[in-house]
């Protein structure tokens, strides 16, 4: 029995049981292929704790999914960890191999796979041991296969569930970081932390005076950020809670997303930068009027360049903050009320920057003695912070865990300035960061400054080994489709701001490589741990 029986713990179903107060009989959008409201919602939630129920889920038991971004993932992302189960949401564009390892390692007792993974999941046969039952969503009609499929099991069952109560401390949720540091590692998170993660955000977006991109509860909820990554950054859980229409687009497809755009209207979205960069240049979506979308950027720096194309469009945009072991939303940028009016030029300055704290996180800058910075924007250091909802460390590696977590402060390998406001702004990865001759350069605020000129369309800035000045940095450039552009005009182009001072003198660029497309990670970051070791034999001309 619980020490004090008048303890109500934090579970994810308190978020799930608000969704009926508010506004129940909005929809949950699938594509063009399914919706329904949240009294259908809460049922077939319930049907599918059943369904895990007969599965022989006994609890504490982890439930892998491998779907696109979809109503039944958001179902997932209830009755699993509902039932006192944990969710397990699969990357499934990392490799094979990694796959693999991520469902033995987590584990994994059940498998929902949509069926154009099943073919891959079939060949893993034999070699997922912890693995009893695998059933298949579809999108049309069920297919014939050897496994049971989702809409006819939950057809089948009962809606009537009785949610336990139980430790709030108990796992909810892991996933496994994407990899681009090294083999992808688990993170974990419980009900307690999910729950004030959302809460959080909540306050954050409902309370902060901003006159840039906050979600209210009369926003139309679209993510553009694929589920399995970071459970779509908490943010379906918050749009739940307060029963948001929302609209899930399944499989990735610019199309697709222009279509859902003109006919569900949404208000709200969330993505990587070149998600956002991919919308604005397809050519389905130069005729919809997008003024008013607001969406919140993450998981990479926000340049100018894209902020800029997304304001002329009638985009609000704005950056936030986090990553797989944060839950993620640590901190999110605003634009202040009183700031609302202020020409093009510092609109983008306070938009691109990286935020200031979300409520709860103590967040703060250290230097390499682990004191903390000047907060005045020049003195940079590595970001390091302490909050309710962050990872404890790595499913069954205590070694990494404790290179993540030391003095206290989960150390986040992000380098960074801080102003006075308590605002951030990121300049690299402490992997990433280029040295040159003694001086440090920022890949990101050179690629920023790069992707200002009008002929490029995406740049990426590496540092590779020099003889003489130890790290020297190099470009790689894809120029938009009609841009004729040379090296000496990139030079002249950044030369100014070597000049005035925004940019180190040792920051041109040794090269620049103009190439068809940069390498991406498996949530759409560029790669670059992948283009310095393939750098320059596989990066094509
Ligand atoms: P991965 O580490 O594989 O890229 P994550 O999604 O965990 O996967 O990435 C988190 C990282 O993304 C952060 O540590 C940071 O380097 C980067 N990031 C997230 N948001 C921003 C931002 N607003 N500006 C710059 N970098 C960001």
């Amino acid at each position: 029995p619980a020490a004090n029986s008048h303890a109500f713990p934090l579970l994810i179903k308190s978020l799930l049981a608000y969704s009926l107060v508010l506004e129940p009989e909005r929809e949950i959008v699938y594509r063009d292929l399914v919706r329904y409201n949240y009294y259908t919602f809460n049922e077939r939630v319930r049907r599918l704790s059943n369904v895990l129920g007969r599965l022989g889920l006994k609890g504490g038991e982890t439930v892998a999914v491998m779907d696109y971004d979809s109503h039944r993932y958001l179902e997932c992302y209830f009755a699993i960890p509902m039932t006192g189960n944990v969710l397990h949401t699969i990357n499934w564009r990392l490799s094979p191999a990694q796959i693999l390892y991520t469902i033995n390692h987590a584990e994994d007792a059940v498998l929902i796979v949509h069926e154009e993974f099943l073919p891959l999941i079939e060949k893993f046969a034999g070699e997922m041991p912890t693995v009893r039952h695998i059933i298949v969503t579809t999108d049309g009609p069920a297919t014939q296969t050897a496994h049971p499929d989702y809409e006819s099991l939950l057809n089948a069952a009962d809606t009537h569930y009785d949610f336990p109560d139980f430790d709030e401390d108990a796992v909810a949720t892991t996933f496994y970081t994407t990899g681009t540091t090294g083999d992808p590692k688990g993170v974990y998170f419980t009900h307690r932390q999910l729950v004030l993660h959302t809460l959080s955000l909540a306050a954050t977006f409902g309370f902060v005076d901003s006159a840039s991109v906050r979600c209210r509860s009369n926003d139309v909820y679209m993510p553009l950020t694929p589920m399995f990554h970071v459970h779509a950054w908490g943010i379906p859980y918050l749009a739940t809670l307060f029963s948001l229409k929302q609209v899930y687009i399944g499989k990735l497809s610019p199309p697709m997303v222009a279509d859902l755009m003109k006919r569900e209207k949404p208000t709200f979205s969330h993505c990587v930068p070149t998600i956002l960069q991919m919308i604005l240049h397809c050519p389905e979506a130069k005729e919809i009027d997008l003024s008013g979308w607001k969406v919140l950027i993450g998981g990479a720096a926000l340049t100018k360049g894209l902020a800029k194309l997304a304001l002329e469009r009638g985009v609000d945009v704005n950056a936030g903050f986090g990553m797989s072991e944060t839950c993620p939303v640590i901190a999110v940028g605003y634009l202040r009320v009183a700031d609302a009016n202020m020409d093009r030029e510092a609109q983008l300055t306070a938009r691109t920057r990286t935020g200031v704290p979300t409520i709860f996180t103590d967040l703060q800058v250290w230097n390499e003695a682990g004191k903390p910075v000047a907060p005045d924007d020049k003195e940079s250091g590595e970001i390091v912070v302490r909050s309710p909802w962050l990872t404890q460390g790595y499913v069954k590696d205590p070694e990494k865990g404790a290179a993540l977590w030391k003095n206290g402060y989960l150390h986040t390998g992000d380098v960074a300035t801080i102003d006075g406001n308590h605002s951030l702004k990121i300049s690299d990865r402490i992997k990433d960061v280029i040295k040159s001759g003694g001086e440090w350069i920022s890949s990101i605020s050179l690629e920023s400054l790069i992707a200002l000129h009008p002929g490029v369309a995406e740049c990426a800035v590496v540092g590779l080994p020099h003889a003489k000045w130890g790290e020297r940095p190099h470009a790689l450039i894809v120029l938009h489709a009609e841009a004729r552009v040379e090296h000496a005009d990139l030079r002249e182009h950044i030369q100014p701001f070597i000049e005035q001072g925004q940019l180190s003198k040792w920051a041109m660029p040794e090269e620049f490589v103009f190439v068809a497309a940069i390498p991406k990670t498996s949530v759409g970051k560029i790669d670059k741990k992948r283009i310095r070791a393939e750098w320059p034999q596989t990066i094509s001309q």
